[in-house]
């Protein structure tokens, strides 16, 4: 629908003929839909990092799915006007000025049976705070757009960390386990792709990658007098519309996609944010209920305008000199500990025949 409206050429993107994914496969080939979710999931102490459009999604799925169980949310801004395009649940609400992850948090408590709570703050911060010291948290679902946050919320060292990533096209999910500490922890997995989309961004925007490290603020002359020849032309028109880097960023790649945007559209397309947070959900549910099952560390849809043939599932080993490799005996004592503070508190609020659905 996208590509009718904004005429995206044939030639860059052609229509998709009844393409279907499935996300228990991770493929467009398969022969079911997929085993029946049972009909109550018990989370394990969940946290959700991040609350802007990754989160919405994510959010918006968990109230849709039979869990219980208690989330806390981690966000250290508060919504505003330019997040109406891209956070799905921000259409129904006057959630504006309000901080995204007490928001969040009121809207998933009042929409399901899970119990959350939210705290505007950084992740780094956060994970030191009594709220979530009371907790034990095993479980991360990450909808986060920096590499710094991605490494501050390995920090947590969970069970299992699912992280979903955007960027104008394309979504990704990452994920690790610690019982397979073979494969890449988000610190290791986060150096190179960054650095990849950087210089993707360096290519498509002309700006320099200082400039591309601050994307919330508005671009600036000196910028643009920084910046590849051959783009400064295009940055001046992004200069007079007042962009931010962020937004510059966006509209260099519709533009790749051959869409001309009209003067005042902000390219925001908030199914490319919903695609990573139903790829973040699917994969905590598989890793959650279906421990034993092969999976990939990484699983992309590269560009959601070209479907199938832009899907890739690869997995990266661990680095040797990361956190994960060196500190694993540490590692898997907070795990003990973790488990054995989840199954007293457990019995200490129910006090009776509650089964407790840890992770084994
Ligand atoms: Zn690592």
């Amino acid at each position: 629908m996208f590509k009718r409206i904004y005429g995206v050429p044939a030639s860059v993107a052609p229509l998709l003929d009844k393409a279907e994914l499935s996300l228990f496969e991770n493929s467009t080939e398969f022969d079911s839909a997929g085993p029946l979710l049972p009909d109550n999931i018990t989370l394990p102490d969940t946290l959700l990092v991040g609350g802007g459009a990754i989160g919405n999604g994510i959010a918006l799925l968990m109230t849709q799915l039979p869990v219980v169980g208690r989330v806390h949310i981690v966000d250290k801004q508060s919504y505003q006007d330019e997040n109406h395009g891209t956070s799905i649940l921000l259409e129904k609400s006057d959630w504006i000025g309000n901080p995204k992850a007490e928001q969040l948090a009121k809207w998933i408590t009042q929409n399901s049976t899970l119990h959350a709570t939210g705290d505007k703050a950084f992740i780094s911060d956060a994970l030191g705070s009594e709220a979530v010291k009371s907790m034990a948290i095993d479980l991360v679902l990450n909808g986060l757009d920096n590499v710094q946050a991605r490494h501050d919320s390995q920090l947590a060292w969970p069970s299992i960390i699912v992280d979903g990533g955007i960027n104008e096209t394309g979504a990704a999910v990452i994920q690790h386990r610690l019982d397979n500490q073979g494969l890449a922890c988000l610190i290791c997995a986060f150096k190179l792709p960054m650095h990849d989309i950087r210089e993707n961004q360096r290519q498509l925007t002309g700006l320099n990658s200082s400039v591309l490290s601050d994307q919330g603020r508005f671009l600036t002359e000196q910028d643009i007098i920084d910046a590849d020849p051959d783009k400064q032309t295009w940055l001046r028109e992004m200069l007079k519309e007042k962009r931010t880097i962020c937004s510059v960023v966006s509209e260099a790649g519709l533009r790749r996609l051959g869409v001309k945007a009209e003067d005042g559209f902000r390219p925001s397309v908030p199914f490319v944010a919903t695609a990573a947070a139903a790829m973040v959900i699917a994969e905590a549910l598989k890793a959650f209920l279906y421990p034993g099952r092969r999976y990939s560390q990484r699983f992309t849809i590269g560009n959601l305008f070209l479907g199938p043939q832009s899907l890739a599932n690869s997995s990266r080993h661990a680095e040797p000199s990361c956190s994960c490799v060196r500190h694993r005996t540490l590692i898997h004592s907070l795990l003990q500990r973790r488990k054995h503070k989840s199954i007293s508190q457990t019995n200490a609020s129910f006090g009776h025949t509650t089964e407790v659905r840890g992770r084994a």
